[in-house]
């Protein structure tokens, strides 16, 4: 059987060692214990607890990666010519992969939520707690950025805790630059009868040395000419994300740093090694992890092994999806047309979570608890 190495088991390293289970060896290699998935930030904020319970599942869980085998390290490096990959094991001791394929899909840096730092379940846990307890004691937040972490995270925190001043500061006009103008004039309206105040043309001013990764107080700055403004926490949602490649090497990686990919996924002259998810760079927006493009890299590995044609991936101009998250009254996923689908609330956990998404894209997930 011929052995292929996922480098990064996030949202799509998991789907894509899922669909590849049956049919090859699959080791599957991450920082992390488990998926500690990226999506809906306001929910994670808000409500940590139910949060974990559907994004932060151990990989035992996954019946689907039941014959994956799962290594936990840090990859350091990648000879692509000998095909194999290099890890630092969570004792320091270092590690070697071989493979007959590699998956990179080791997503970007984003903020506190999204670091690629070794971490064990405990301190993944101890982390969701803090942010949460962060937020939860501050009597005013002020949330800066206008791309849906920053717009749900307004959103989830104004639910919450009703008596708590929450303000979302954005440069443009509009939030939600890249979804469907359709889709923001909804989640517009649905912000300010939450009692988000929102405050457009604010370009908040970055200092040069700061990444963002952290909850702050001291006031923030505005280069659009405002006075400047001040919470007891601010929270910085700026989408300012890093890809997680200072491990590979800069031949295979485009100017920003993201791995260059063809139509087909794979990185160009070097067969076998294919990118996928926020890491890849196959359109201006890097479309692939939330359009599902984990079941075509799975069939087009086992075509170049057959030697049969692979098929290219083909992005959607605009974002789509849940943006708020699940709320009381159920949860809305937006088309890239900014129409709105609706699933009732008693049908979130029974069919859109049971079986839509623990059943029919997880292929089965054992019995996750909400966290204590
Ligand atoms: C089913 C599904 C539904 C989605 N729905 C939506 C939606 O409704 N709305 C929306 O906006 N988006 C949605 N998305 C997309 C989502 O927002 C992100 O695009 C997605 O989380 C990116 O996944 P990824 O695998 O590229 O990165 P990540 O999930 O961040 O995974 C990268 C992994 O690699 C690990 N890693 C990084 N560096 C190293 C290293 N050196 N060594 C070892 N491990 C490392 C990280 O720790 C992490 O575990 C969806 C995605 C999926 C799959």
């Amino acid at each position: 059987m011929r052995r292929v190495v996922i480098a990064g088991l996030g949202d799509s390293g998991v789907l894509t060692a899922i669909k590849l289970a049956k049919h090859a060896e699959v080791v599957g290699i991450s920082a992390k214990p488990g998926l500690v998935s990226g999506q809906e930030l306001g929910w994670r904020l808000s409500r940590p607890g139910e949060w974990a319970r559907h994004n932060w599942i151990t990989f035992d869980k996954f019946r689907g990666l039941d014959r994956v085998r799962t290594v936990q390290g840090t990859l350091t490096g990648v000879d692509l010519a000998a095909g194999k990959v290099f890890l630092d094991r969570p004792d320091g001791i270092a590690a070697v992969e071989p493979y007959d394929a590699l998956v990179i899909s080791t997503g970007v840096t984003n903020g506190f939520w999204r670091k690629p730092e070794l971490q064990s379940a405990d301190e993944i846990v101890a982390g969701l707690r803090a942010a949460h307890d962060r937020l939860a004691t501050a009597e005013s937040v002020i949330v800066v950025g206008g791309g849906a972490a920053a717009v749900s995270s307004a959103y989830n925190l104004a639910r919450t805790w009703p008596d708590k001043r929450v303000e979302l500061y954005y440069p443009g006009e509009r939030a939600l630059q890249h979804h469907h103008a359709r889709a923001w004039e909804r989640v517009r309206s649905q912000l300010v009868e939450a009692g988000v105040q929102l405050h457009p043309g604010h370009r908040a001013a970055i200092p040069d040395d700061f990444e963002c990764d952290d909850i702050t107080s001291t006031p923030v700055e505005f280069s659009t000419g405002q006075p400047p403004a001040s919470a007891d926490a601010v929270l910085w949602a700026i989408g300012r994300v890093r890809p997680n490649t200072d491990w590979l090497p800069a031949e295979i990686l485009d100017e920003h740093g993201f791995v260059r990919v063809t139509p087909e996924l794979r990185v160009p002259d070097h067969r076998g090694v294919f990118a996928i998810g926020d890491v890849a760079a196959t359109d201006p927006l890097r479309t692939s992890a939330r359009n599902r493009a984990d079941g075509l890299l799975a069939r087009n590995i086992l075509a170049e092994f057959a030697d049969r044609p692979l098929r290219s991936f083909r992005p959607a101009s605009r974002r789509w999806g849940s943006i708020l998250g699940i709320q009381p009254d159920g949860l809305e996923v937006f088309g890239p047309n900014g129409k709105p689908f609706r699933f009732p609330a008693w049908s979130f956990e029974r069919i859109l979570m049971s079986l839509i998404v623990r059943r029919g894209i997880y292929r089965g997930v054992r019995d996750n608890q909400p966290l204590p």
